[in-house]
């Protein structure tokens, strides 16, 4: 795999601030990642492209979303949907097949049932990565290099608080993935 193309792109058509938290994700997932044995390559390419589309606009969005037929929970929430689309597009635009990979971008944001190592890390990557500022944020940088598990539950605890104090559209594979792994410490 050829990093160039997608280091261009980020180069070309990310903001700086997205720029900077794409490498700082790459870092850090790189640290978990030979922690806990996973594969250096596969936590590169998916921290590369998990945000490549954070920043196109709503309406670009929407017309991924139908082109893609991901459904129409995905309409109107770039938050949502841009893993999902980067998924997609990998596989069509760069001839990204390895599930994992693609599994880790496309559930980055939410997390879901029975994650691999990888997503696990990714997940927690992007809410750690030292750029990121917010109560308990430091309690989960810690949690991270200790246990995996452990910190997914504390992280994914955290966004499903967070999004019913919002009133936001909470995504049902936040909260699997959260019981599924609490289940198994039982
Ligand atoms: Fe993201
Ligand atoms: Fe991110």
């Amino acid at each position: 795999m050829k990093m160039d193309y997608i280091n261009n792109y980020i180069e070309k058509n990310l903001s700086e601030k997205r720029k900077r938290h794409i490498y700082a994700v790459k870092d850090t997932a790189l640290k978990l990642a030979s922690l806990y044995g996973v594969d250096l390559e596969k936590a590169e390419i998916a921290a590369l492209f998990h945000d490549m589309f954070r920043e196109i606009s709503l309406h670009e969005m929407n017309e991924y979303v139908k082109q893609f037929n991901l459904g129409s929970k995905y309409l109107n929430n770039r938050n949502l949907a841009h893993g999902k689309v980067a998924a997609v597009i990998m596989t069509k635009d760069y001839g990204i097949t390895d599930e994992d990979i693609l599994n880790a971008v496309s559930y980055h944001t939410t997390g879901r049932l029975n994650m691999s190592q990888l997503e696990k890390i990714i997940y927690l990557a992007d809410a750690i990565e030292p750029n990121r500022e917010y109560p308990g944020v430091e309690e989960l940088r810690k949690a991270a290099f200790v246990n995996l598990d452990q910190a997914c539950i504390l992280s994914l605890s955290r966004t499903i608080d967070y999004v019913k104090s919002q009133n936001l559209f909470l995504d049902e594979d936040t909260v699997e993935a959260r019981d599924y792994l609490k289940r198994l410490k039982i």
